[in-house]
C-alpha cells in the first residue's frame, strides 16, 4: 500500500513554514491595530450551521462540503468557510450581550470537496474578519481599508484588483430578482442547464456562470447598482466616499453576487490575473441578517475570508529569492551624536515590536543606504546633524520613495508605521 496523504489535502514542510508564518503575523498585526481580536472556532459543526447560513442551493452547501454522521446520528460537517462557526460562537457566547461591537478574527482550515489543481485544494486555509454590531456604511469601508492595508502589507497589493457593489436589501433585492426574470425569461432556451435552474431558484447567480453563452447573454441584463433603493444607494455612496477619501483604491463590479446566500448591502472581492482560473483571492460583504437567521438577536454584521495558498503563491512572484523576514527598518545616521541617538532609538523601537537594524560605526550616508537596500527594508529612518537639532528624523519609504519627517520623540507612532 501507498503512503501518501489524502488528494487535495498538503503538507507544509518547513521550508515554507516561514512565507506563511510571516503572511500570518502580518496579519495578526494589521487586524489588532484596528482592534480585532482572535477567535478559534471548532473544524466541525453541526450541518445544519452551514446549510442555513451558507444557503441550500449554493455550490458549497450542494456539492463541496464533507459531511459525515456522527456515533450518536447526528449529521456534522467539517467546515466549508469560517463566518458561520463564528457566528454561531457569538450567539452562543452572548458576546452582543457584553459589548455594541464584536471585531473578531480567525485563521484556520476549511475542507471542501472541489477538483484539486493550483490554488484550490480539498483542506486549504483562509483568513478572515467579522465585525458585529455596526450597521453604518463607515464599519464596511474600515474593513476594506483595513483589508487593503493588509495587502500593501504583505507586499501583493500591485497583483490585485479590488472590486465592490452592492446586493440591496430585502426591499429592493426581490424587486431586482423580478427584473432579472423578466430579462433572462425570454432567453430561457439559450442558458446552459444550471442557470435554468438558477432562473428558478435565484436569478442573480446567473451572473456567476463561468459559461461563455451564458456571461454574453448575462452582459446585457440590468445592473444592480441602478436598482437600489434610496437607503441602499445612499449605504453605498456613502461607502465609497469614505473609501476615497482613505485613497483605498476600488473599482465597481455590479457582477459580483457571491457564493454564499447571506449577504446583503456592500460585497467585495479581490481577483488577480496571475494565478489562472483561481482568480479570486478573497471576498466579503455585509451581513446583516445572518445573526438573526441562525437565533441570535437582529445584529448588522461585515467580514471578509482570504485564501490563504493564494496570497502564498502570489507572494512568492512577488519576492521569489528565497524569503527571509526583512528588517523593518534600517536607522542611518550621520556624526557621532546622531549614532549614539539612532542606537538608543533602535533599542526603543524594538521594545515597541519593530524589527530593526543600523551600522555601529560612523559610515557614509550613501553606504548606510546600500545596506539599507541590500536588508530589502521597507523604510529606512536617517537622523542627521540638522535633523537632530530640530528632534525630528527622516523615514524613507524604499518602495515607494517618499520621504516624511516624524518627531523623535513619538516612538510608539513611529513603531506602528514601520510594523505595518
Ligand atoms: P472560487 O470562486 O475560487 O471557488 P469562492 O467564491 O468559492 O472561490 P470564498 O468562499 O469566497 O471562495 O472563499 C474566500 C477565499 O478562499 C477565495 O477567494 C479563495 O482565495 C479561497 N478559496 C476558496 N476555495 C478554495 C479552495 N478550494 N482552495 C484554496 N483556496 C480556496
Ligand atoms: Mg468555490
Amino acid at each position: 500500500m501507498e503512503t501518501r496523504a489524502i488528494r487535495g489535502f498538503n503538507d507544509i514542510l518547513p521550508d515554507q513554514v516561514k512565507r506563511w508564518q510571516h503572511i500570518e503575523e502580518r496579519a495578526r498585526t494589521i487586524f489588532e491595530i484596528h482592534g480585532y481580536s482572535e477567535i478559534r472556532t471548532p473544524v466541525v459543526e453541526f450541518t445544519d450551521i452551514f446549510a442555513r447560513s451558507i444557503g441550500t442551493t449554493t455550490d458549497i452547501v450542494e456539492k463541496e462540503m464533507y459531511t459525515f454522521t456522527d456515533r450518536d446520528g447526528s449529521s456534522i460537517t467539517l467546515r466549508p468557510e469560517g463566518t458561520a462557526g463564528v457566528v454561531r460562537s457569538f450567539i452562543e457566547h452572548n458576546m452582543y450581550a457584553k459589548s455594541p461591537i464584536s471585531k473578531l478574527y480567525y485563521m484556520g482550515m476549511m475542507f471542501r470537496h472541489e477538483r484539486p489543481q493550483k490554488g484550490r485544494y480539498r483542506g486549504f486555509y483562509q483568513i478572515g474578519a467579522e465585525l458585529f454590531g455596526p450597521k453604518e456604511p463607515l464599519a464596511d469601508a474600515e474593513i476594506i481599508i483595513m483589508l487593503w492595508r493588509y495587502f500593501e502589507a504583505i507586499g501583493i497589493s500591485p497583483f490585485l484588483r479590488p472590486e465592490i457593489s452592492s446586493l440591496g436589501d430585502e426591499n429592493c433585492r426581490p424587486l431586482f430578482k423580478r427584473e432579472l426574470v423578466k430579462f433572462f425569461k425570454p432567453k430561457r432556451n439559450e442558458l446552459c442547464e444550471d442557470c435554468q435552474k438558477r432562473l428558478e431558484q435565484n436569478p442573480l447567480r446567473i451572473f456567476d456562470c463561468k459559461k461563455e453563452r451564458c456571461k454574453e447573454i448575462a452582459e446585457k441584463a440590468p445592473s444592480i447598482l441602478d436598482n437600489l433603493c434610496d437607503e441602499c444607494k445612499e449605504h453605498f455612496d456613502l461607502v465609497k466616499e469614505s473609501l476615497e477619501k482613505i485613497g483605498t483604491p476600488f473599482v465597481l463590479n455590479p457582477r459580483i453576487v457571491r457564493g454564499l446566500d447571506y449577504y446583503t448591502r456592500t460585497v467585495f472581492e479581490v481577483t488577480t490575473e496571475e494565478l489562472g482560473a483561481q482568480n479570486a483571492v478573497g471576498a466579503g460583504g455585509r451581513y446583516d441578517a445572518l445573526v438573526e437567521e441562525l437565533g441570535g438577536p437582529p445584529t448588522p454584521a461585515v467580514g471578509f475570508a482570504l485564501g490563504m495558498e493564494r496570497m502564498l503563491l502570489l507572494h512568492e512572484k512577488m519576492f521569489p529569492d528565497g524569503f527571509k523576514k526583512e528588517a523593518d527598518a534600517f536607522i542611518a545616521h550621520i556624526g557621532s551624536e546622531a549614532r549614539n541617538r539612532a542606537f538608543l532609538l533602535a533599542y526603543e523601537l524594538r521594545k515597541n515590536g519593530a524589527f530593526i537594524d543600523l551600522d555601529y560605526e560612523d559610515k557614509s550616508l550613501k553606504s548606510q543606504l546600500k545596506r539599507a537596500d541590500k536588508l530589502g527594508v521597507k523604510y529606512t529612518i536617517i537622523i542627521g546633524e540638522e535633523e537632530l537639532r530640530r528632534g525630528v528624523l527622516k523615514v524613507r519609504d524604499m518602495r515607494k520613495s517618499l520621504e516624511e519627517e516624524m518627531s523623535l520623540e513619538d516612538v510608539k507612532k513611529l513603531a506602528i508605521k514601520l510594523k505595518i
